[in-house]
């Protein structure tokens, strides 16, 4: 086996491999993905001030907007949204709406975290469960057209905070999220649109359109307040300004950044959160290495750690030979994660079946042209 992986071209400081498709290196052998990163946070030392002032300053006109609750914090009870719910309620006292949509596959860990925090801070909370055998069969249409389930829970959380957001008219959403630590977002081949327009797309005509289509409501309105909201970043014109007429939404990453073994010394010690099974990535879903496995179906060299492992190295938090060993590791496993066999025994899908809808099926297909294009637009121009 260790010939075999040895001859693949990866990056010559993260991972990746040569077979993912808009991967280009330069003269040192380095790829777009870390170059870009480089170029993007290379000077953050010099700029975390101001960013963190920025921060500020957006909670402060949230707060002075006076409303029942100054910011809603998604909150799956992984890290990164539980720190962004640390942050909110212990550090700037805002008066904090936590939110967590339950696709039927929360894990316990994650559920248990969820309380902890809760008990170790003033946010009130509200939890949305869509019932285990609605989204199994939610599930099984996008997996069966799309070959990838992911973006119809991506759907049903923003559908939660959507709603949250209008019932109490809050101006500001922090997510735990930013773009150094987006692992895959920029990658095209493994990332796709997630936009109400891209859900109604796929179940439009299914057996589950009329059951789940409330999911996309006010698809146009959110849309057009996506497109104002990237207007504005591109021409450097503050989202505060926005905030009073449009809710806006906040990587806190993006502003604030930690290492994240910081943020988990933290997390332990002010909100109770453990790691559980002793990862601290993606505890908070059942179904969360199918995604990843799904992947490696369809893209040759690559395993469910290769993006996050490159992410990591970029980061400074892993070391590249570590990251090689475990892909080694991985590249000789063969059998697909046990969750998967469950979820597909579950919705009486065959592994055959599954697979060609993973590697046949075409989501660009349901992808808005238009929004593609912003998209493209925005990922180019955004000033950061
Ligand atoms: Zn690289």
């Amino acid at each position: 086996m260790k010939e075999e992986t040895d001859q693949i071209k990866r990056c010559t400081r993260c991972i990746l491999p040569a077979s993912l498709n808009q991967l280009s290196f330069d003269e040192d052998g380095i790829c777009n993905h870390c170059r870009k990163y480089e170029n993007d946070f290379k000077n953050w030392d010099l700029i975390k001030n101001r960013k963190k002032e920025e921060f500020e300053k957006i909670l402060e006109k949230a707060k002075n907007l006076k409303r029942p609750y100054d910011v809603l914090v998604p909150l799956s009870g992984g890290k990164d949204s539980t720190y962004a719910l640390y942050l909110c309620t212990k550090i700037y006292k805002l008066k904090t709406l936590a939110v967590t949509l339950d696709n039927g596959f929360l894990t316990q860990p994650a559920k248990d975290n969820i309380r902890n925090a809760l008990d170790s801070c003033n946010a009130d909370h509200i939890f949305y469960t869509i019932n285990r055998r609605n989204a199994s069969e939610l599930f099984k249409t996008f997996t069966g057209r799309t070959g990838d389930f992911c973006n119809a829970c991506m759907r049903s959380i923003n559908y939660s905070i959507e709603l949250a957001i209008k019932s109490f008219n809050i101006p500001l959403v922090i997510k735990g999220s930013g773009r150094r630590v987006q692992y895959v977002s920029q990658i095209k081949e493994v990332s796709s649109l997630n936009t109400s327009s891209y859900f109604a797309n796929v179940i439009r005509g299914t057996d589950v359109e009329s059951k789940f289509v409330y999911l996309s409501a006010n698809k146009n309105k959110l849309e057009f307040q996506k497109i104002v909201g990237g207007i504005c970043d591109i021409f450097g014109i503050r989202r505060t300004s926005l905030m009073r007429f449009i809710p806006q939404h906040i990587g806190m990453y993006d502003y604030l950044y930690l290492p994240f073994n910081e943020i988990v010394d933290i997390l332990k010690r002010e909100m109770k959160w453990s790691d559980a099974s002793g990862s601290v990535e993606h505890l908070d879903c059942h179904l969360h290495d199918i995604p990843f496995y799904k992947d490696t179906l369809r893209i040759p060299d690559i395993t469910k750690y290769t993006f996050h492992s490159s992410g990591l190295i970029r980061q400074g938090l892993m070391i590249r030979e570590q990251a090689l060993e475990k892909e080694e590791a991985e590249l000789s496993k063969k059998d697909p994660p046990a969750e998967l066999l469950n979820f597909l025994k579950e919705n009486d899908i065959g592994y055959e079946d599954y697979v060609k809808a993973v590697t046949s099926s075409d989501k660009s297909k349901f992808e808005p042209r238009i929004q593609k294009i912003a998209r493209n637009v925005y990922h180019r121009f955004r000033r950061y």
